[in-house]
């Protein structure tokens, strides 16, 4: 293909145009006597317009994406690069865009607006592309083809092969809207750029980044596409407090991937709760943060919901969608809610006490996941603690500090935990943070994946194990309290200090709010530590067992 298609494609106006040049883009030096914007000096640093080429957060958009800074042109959400896409390459009253339906409404409303014909193709049954249908409605006048991969509303992501066969052969640029891509299995068209230089893939800060508010959008093309968009966007689209922002969100992309596998962990739990709810008809798949679900009376379910505080889409007037409404996935709790009120549609909660499926989502909704991850960054450690404690003993865990590494191993294998601990601690100095902070984030994980610790057993123990005696006993009340009764005489085992063993389990016991009795007996060191961590791990699976009802909290408080 034409790698000067930009050219080709762009309206005349706009390859004639000489953009206006801000004084912030003639001056690109940071000190000075600012006297050329007509800004006041006073109330800084507010006073000053922002970087109207966002510099520093296009670069590190840059380095996250694998791309030249050259390929990124960011506005005020996604909407406004998907409007700046229209002003620069479709001709009012002469061009047209191509998408398909059911899409995202904005492609539409944009076209209006610019004075541009928008065509669509309705999709095929199962959401899949219509290629040939497509290909064949295109002309030389067709600029723009809006494809949006995960679909809203219909959540699914399309089909590489057919995208790549659209790519190729449409004969304008084809616009891959990737606002759902973080929540997908597959992975970004982004890395596809260098291969097509008709493609344009837009991304936004505003789904699993949960930065809607400060409205960011980015649009990934060749260089000749960006230079042609950034004649037409406003000198300061973006302004300084989302740039700010931006740059502190993206300096921790983690949190992002801890985000986005709770949101895909709880649609799944939702779509197939959903699923057994008598009023819901059809659940479709998804690989974003929403799926669409069918009932018979979308409008009486829609108000129904909203009745009781629940505020869905009601997508039920889309093609393909007859029925459907469109639930964005929640918190835990606002996903729970929502089963329960839909369990008791269409009496409400109150007047649908024995409604037939309501025991297996009961069953679940007292008996929910046990997860958490839990971060922990000061200057000495970076620790990052996932813990499942319904899980099949599966442990990955790097301290950094092998013999520790493997007392760790002991607690996921003998409480049956999936345990990962990821720790980079400051070794270069000593043992000491690394040991005592991931004890403090490992207890801090228990505390939070226990939760309400509704139905369990409470205390354990565990007795001798090798020719080491160790005893632990264990009680999650709530308290944190060591006692400790162990001795060692060699000054380390492994690269641990013996004289930190003491100190892991206080810090333990604080982080995970528990009692803990520990003694150990023996003659070799390496096995009495060891057996203690063992003896923890059984302690722990006995306490973490739900088995006395689900409904019952081992304590006449009340709470724990
Ligand atoms: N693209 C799609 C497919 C969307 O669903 C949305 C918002 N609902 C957007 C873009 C708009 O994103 P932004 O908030 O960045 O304008």
């Amino acid at each position: 293909m034409n790698p000067n298609i930009a050219q080709k494609l762009a309206r005349p106006a706009i390859l004639n145009l000489k953009p206006y040049s801000s004084a912030r883009e003639e001056f690109t030096g940071n000190e000075g006597i600012f006297l050329d914007a007509n800004e006041s000096p006073f109330n800084k640093p507010w006073n000053r317009y922002p970087d109207p080429f966002q510099q520093r957060l296009r670069q590190r958009i840059a380095e996250m994406k694998g791309v030249e800074k050259e390929n990124i042109i960011l506005g005020n959400g996604s909407d406004e690069t998907i409007d700046m896409l229209f002003r620069t390459f479709c001709e009012p009253g002469e061009d047209k865009v191509l998408s398909v339906s059911p899409t995202y409404g904005m492609y539409k409303v944009s076209a209006g607006i610019n004075g541009v014909d928008y065509e669509t193709v309705l999709l095929n049954d199962d959401f899949s592309l219509p290629v040939e249908q497509l290909l064949d409605k295109a002309d030389e006048n067709t600029k723009l083809l809006f494809l949006c991969s995960p679909n809203n509303p219909t959540g699914n992501r399309f089909n590489d092969d057919d995208m790549r066969v659209l790519i190729k052969q449409f004969p304008g640029l084809v616009v891959v809207d990737e606002a759902y891509v973080d929540f997908s299995s597959g992975g970004s068209w982004v890395q596809a750029l260098k291969e097509y230089p008709n493609l344009v893939v837009l991304q936004t800060l505003s789904k699993a980044w949960g930065l809607a508010a400060i409205r960011l959008g980015m649009a990934f093309a060749s260089p000749e596409i960006i230079s042609l968009l950034m004649k037409v966007k406003p000198p300061y689209n973006v302004n300084t407090l989302t740039q700010e922002k931006a740059l502190e969100a993206l300096l921790d992309p983690d949190v992002l991937t801890g985000r986005v596998d709770e949101i895909i962990h709880e649609r799944d739990i939702l779509m197939k709760s959903l699923s057994v709810v008598s009023v819901v008809k059809k659940v479709f798949p998804s690989d974003a943060n929403f799926f669409l679900v069918q009932v018979d009376n979308p409008d009486e379910v829609y108000d129904y919901l909203l009745k009781r505080g629940i505020i869905v889409r009601n997508r039920s007037r889309e093609p393909l969608c007859a029925g459907c409404l469109r639930i964005s996935v929640g918190t835990p709790e606002q996903n729970q809610y929502l089963i329960e009120v839909l369990m008791a549609y269409p009496d409400g909660i109150q007047g649908n006490k024995a409604a037939e499926h309501w025991k297996p989502i009961a069953d679940w909704l007292v008996t929910p996941p046990r997860r958490a991850v839990r971060t922990r960054k000061t200057k000495e450690t970076d620790i990052t603690v996932e813990i499942d404690l319904d899980g099949n003993a599966k442990a990955d865990i790097n301290t950094g500090l092998g013999f520790y590494d493997h007392m760790l191993e002991q607690i996921a294998r003998h409480s049956g935990c999936d345990l990962t601990v990821q720790v980079k601690g400051d070794l270069h100095v000593d043992e000491h943070h690394t040991l005592e902070d991931t004890a403090i984030a490992l207890g801090e994980a228990f505390a939070e994946a226990l939760g309400n610790k509704m139905g369990i057993e409470r205390y354990g123990f565990a007795l001798p194990m090798d020719d080491c005696a160790a005893m632990v006993l264990l009680d999650f009340g709530g308290r944190p309290e060591l006692v400790w009764d162990a001795k060692f005489k060699r000054e380390k085992v492994g690269e641990l200090p013996t004289e930190m063993f003491e100190h892991i389990f206080k810090s333990f016991a604080i982080g995970a709010k528990c009692n803990l009795y520990i003694k150990a007996k023996g003659k070799n060191e390496h096995h009495k530590i060891e057996a203690i961590f063992k003896a923890l791990a059984r302690a722990i699976r006995m306490a973490i067992k739900r088995e006395t009802g689900a409904d019952f909290l081992p304590s006449t408080k009340g709470l724990l």
